[in-house]
């Protein structure tokens, strides 16, 4: 059995102004809100239970549907407090007091306990800073190249230990490192997610996916927006939730059974490892 490991950033929709443009606040979690719902109705259809990182804003806008998923058996980990935050440029005092603020707030206000990370845009405080604050394990690794974002070409593939804490990558496949989980799968489609599926899975023992909300939300065109902003919101809406539709479908049919991440690592025993030793 392979597990297949779908996570949502539950955040606000701010992409416009990532990329300078002028954008209304109040807007970024409503636009989210409504993909949203569209992903849970997908993937309440089809059994699959999902860890959704959210920000403590957008939890505030979605609570409704995030404790619906809850019952259903979902898993709430964090993102930030609001998209738009840098945790990775604050001070280590500063990133711990926010972060475990929309830690307590998650808690107390879904009444669950949250183990898991990712940081927005990958951008976390050290490692101390999530370890002092509770968390258990972090997905913060998606180990690939991505021109002008990121390179972690040569970091593991595989769920491992760093600075005191778990870390479960994002699904990559070996060797060429090609992605297939959001940017990718909208962009380079079926043919590609096919082509890379059982290659990223084979040796960790997993698949893990990442998409946002606000992808399966329908967006009016955005004038002023550059090349990779565009790409990032190309598709949106019914053809990519179609296509995810089919991502499920495709890897529930080929032996991948849906886990929360917490559940995956408590089955594999993670908790109690020092580290992973095939990579
Ligand atoms: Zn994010």
């Amino acid at each position: 059995m392979t597990a297949l490991l779908f996570t949502v950033d539950a955040e606000e929709f701010d992409l416009p102004a990532e990329y300078g443009l002028a954008q209304a606040p109040g807007d970024d979690a409503a636009i989210s809100r409504v993909g949203y719902e569209r992903l849970l109705g997908l993937l309440h259809e089809r059994g699959v239970v999902a860890t959704h990182f959210a920000t403590a804003l957008f939890a505030d806008a979605a609570a409704g549907p995030i404790r619906e998923a809850l019952v259903r058996g979902h898993e709430l980990a964090l993102h930030a407090w609001s998209h738009r935050d840098d945790c990775a440029s604050m001070t280590p005092e500063a990133a711990s007091a926010r972060l475990s603020a929309a830690k307590r707030h998650l808690e107390a206000n879904f009444s669950v306990t949250v183990r898991g990370y990712r940081a927005n845009r990958f951008r976390s405080p050290a490692r101390a800073v999530l370890r002092d604050i509770g968390l258990q394990w972090t997905s913060n690794l998606h180990p690939t190249w991505v021109p002008g974002s990121y390179n972690h070409f040569r970091a593991p593939r595989c769920i491992h230990m760093d600075g005191g804490l778990l870390e479960v990558p994002i699904s990559v496949t070996p060797v060429l490192r090609l992605p297939l989980s959001w940017f990718w799968l909208r962009n380079f489609g079926w043919s590609w997610f096919r082509a890379c599926v059982r290659r990223a899975s084979a040796h960790s023992g997993y698949l893990h996916l990442y998409v946002h909300p606000w992808e399966f939300t329908e967006h009016a065109p955005l004038l002023g927006l550059p090349l990779k902003g565009r790409l990032s919101l190309r598709r949106s809406g019914t053809p990519f939730l179609d296509l995810v539709a089919r991502v499920l479908r495709y890897a529930q049919e080929h032996d991948h059974t849906p886990q929360t991440i917490s559940a995956h690592l408590r089955e594999r025993g993670y908790e109690m490892k020092e580290a992973c030793e095939c990579c």
